[in-house]
């Protein structure tokens, strides 16, 4: 790896944490382990100035690093215990994987786009960071192989909540997706309550990028 983790970015950091607290963010397991993981590592060096700023920011393929908040608003709501099973649909640049991993999470995630995909294969493997795979797939297959799962996570936005995924997750297990248009999604938790029932509990409004069919194997931007 050729970044850096400096004292600067650390400040910068510290900084951001601080702004996701005043921003609503309670959980302090989320906070620190965002406080932890360099954000820069996931973005081109050229742009690292942008990296502790709470935006989203583009990272090839009309694709984007969620912005920050929405990483740790996400992640409140998936009350991830150690040791969970979690799938997340989009890896992009990996950031929100990581992040799972480092909370102690068994992650699976899934790209349909080869580049982002490769490349963030890459990223997670100079961090070394354990308990996750990767996977050129198309989310809304899911990953049949691997279910249940206890914990999904959509990080496009979806017109509907795929009955596939739904059948994914363990008795018990939730579903974290954004569901709207093209410009908006509200965030929807879905919670299996038995083989037949889910709850569904509905949160505030974002904009992702769109959650698309099928696989993109273009390898370069
Ligand atoms: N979690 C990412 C955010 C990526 S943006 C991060 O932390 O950086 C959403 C990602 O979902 C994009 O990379 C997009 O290519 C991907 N995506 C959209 N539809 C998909 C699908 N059907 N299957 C898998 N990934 C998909």
């Amino acid at each position: 790896m050729t970044q850096k983790d400096t004292y600067r970015h650390k400040g910068l950091r510290r900084k951001l944490i601080a702004l996701l607290r005043k921003k609503g963010i309670k959980d302090e397991r989320i906070l620190h382990v965002m406080e932890a993981l360099p954000r820069h590592f996931f973005l081109e060096k050229a742009f690292e100035e942008w990296a502790y700023e709470d935006k989203p920011f583009p990272i090839g393929k009309e694709q984007t690093i969620s912005q920050p908040y929405t990483v740790a608003y996400q992640t409140s709501l998936l009350s991830l215990q150690k040791r969970d099973k979690v799938l997340e649909i989009g890896t992009g640049s990996g950031y929100q994987a990581a992040i799972l991993a480092l909370l102690g999470a068994r992650v699976y995630t899934i790209e349909r786009q080869e580049f982002l995909h490769l490349k963030a294969k890459k990223t997670l493997k100079a961090l070394k960071i354990n308990n996750l795979r990767l996977y050129l797939r198309d989310g809304f297959k899911g990953l049949p192989e691997f279910t249940p799962f206890d914990k999904i996570l959509v990080t496009a936005g979806a017109t509907e909540i795929p009955e596939t995924l739904k059948s994914q997750l363990a008795i018990g297990g939730l579903m974290v997706i954004p569901v709207g248009n093209r410009k908006m999604q509200q965030m929807i938790r879905v919670t299996r309550k038995s083989e037949q029932r889910y709850e569904i509990e509905k949160f505030d409004n974002f904009r992702f990028v769109p959650f698309l069919p099928g696989l993109n194997r273009e390898k370069d931007t």
